[in-house]
């Protein structure tokens, strides 16, 4: 008997130590004012592939559209205004595959799709195949605030953005050098693979940005021109909400970026989402477990990509299972952290 209660007491003693430590590991950071987090992108980023005058420029940029957002939270704007106005300078520069440098697909032209989501109300709008909208992130936007819908894509949703006042050119400004070179040589490469070579060789440099408010308002926004040589109306993750783009003020906001089939059919932004929320699991626990052991476990480990996220207590992520990623973020005491590679 005497012994059944010393052991009995071992047990306890050591599943209530256990549960402490767990509580550790458990415990929420800090809660922050406000906090943002933005990528450009996941994928074969070498630091021996960048010169030192392109990480320079990289960097630049992703400082320039990281205060963008930050000055707009700092001064107690929303979510939803620092993720537009941060994701615009992304989609303005030709660095990356979003806006204006949008790859190429088959047909040579460029087909944006974007998705925007606020964590507050769960609404959240996308396009998808635009050709003529400078800003498809505000598009995103429009349709969430001034249509019934989530969802337009090609012509209709070009005659909507129109109708909106937003920005429309010639698809001739999405023209750069590098994006069409990047095309000819994915084209090339399946000609000398007699058309067996995977069209994702040249997919990545998407964009995207989460952010959490001084309100506690969570927001998630995505923008990309997909893959190069994409054909048949080829839509990927970057405007399926759950999939490339989520926000919800009980858990997380989430942007995604890789390839974009495996995100869909993981539900890659919903599922980490899901997985604090059903699951107990910190952003952190749950951003690993999706991207370092759900993807990877489809069709033995295609599903390539990252994720940038913000929970509702400001605590940032930035999971990939690439050799790098475009990153950065900033807190509210104004620190800030640029990064490219795995480490
Ligand atoms: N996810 C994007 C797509 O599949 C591409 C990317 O993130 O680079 O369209």
């Amino acid at each position: 008997m005497q012994k059944a209660i010393f052991l009995l007491f071992i047990f306890l003693s050591i599943t209530s130590c256990k549960k402490k430590v767990e509580n550790v590991v458990e415990a929420p950071n800090q809660k922050a004012e406000f906090s943002i987090v933005i990528h450009g992108g996941a994928g074969t980023i070498l630091r021996e592939h960048l010169s030192t005058e392109n990480e320079a420029i990289y960097r630049a940029k992703l400082e320039e559209a990281i205060r963008v957002g930050y000055n707009i939270l700092v001064n107690g704007g929303s979510s939803i205004d620092a993720v537009e106005k941060t994701i615009h300078v992304l989609e303005d520069s030709s660095l990356f595959n979003a806006g204006k440098g949008a790859v190429f697909t088959n047909a040579e032209t460029n087909e944006h799709d974007a998705s925007i989501m606020d964590g507050k109300t769960l609404n959240a709008g996308a396009s998808a195949g635009t050709k003529t909208v400078k800003n498809p992130i505000s598009l995103a936007r429009a349709i969430m605030e001034h249509s019934p819908h989530v969802m337009f894509s090609g012509s209709g949703a070009e005659q909507f953005a129109e109708e909106q006042g937003l920005t429309i050119v010639d698809p001739k400004y999405f023209f750069t050098e590098k994006s069409f070179n990047a095309l000819k040589r994915v084209k090339q490469a399946q000609v000398n693979a007699h058309y067996n070579t995977n069209i994702n060789d040249s997919k990545f440099g998407t964009v995207g940005c989460v952010a959490l408010d001084k309100d506690g308002n969570l927001a998630a926004g995505t923008s990309t021109g997909g893959m190069t040589n994409k054909r048949w109306g080829r839509i990927g993750d970057s405007p399926i909400i759950g999939a490339g783009t989520y926000a919800n003020n009980n858990t997380c906001a989430v942007s995604s970026t890789g390839w974009g089939e495996y995100f869909i059919r993981a539900m890659v932004a919903h599922d980490i989402s899901a997985l604090m929320e059903y699951k107990n699991l910190s952003l952190a626990e749950a951003a690993k477990e999706v991207i370092q052991n759900k993807l990877p476990s489809l069709d033995d480990g295609q599903g390539d990509g990252g994720v940038i996220a913000i929970d509702k207590l400001g605590n940032m992520v930035m999971e990939f299972n690439t050799a790098g990623m475009f990153r950065a973020t900033m807190n509210d005491k104004g620190d800030l952290y640029i990064g490219m590679f795995a480490n």
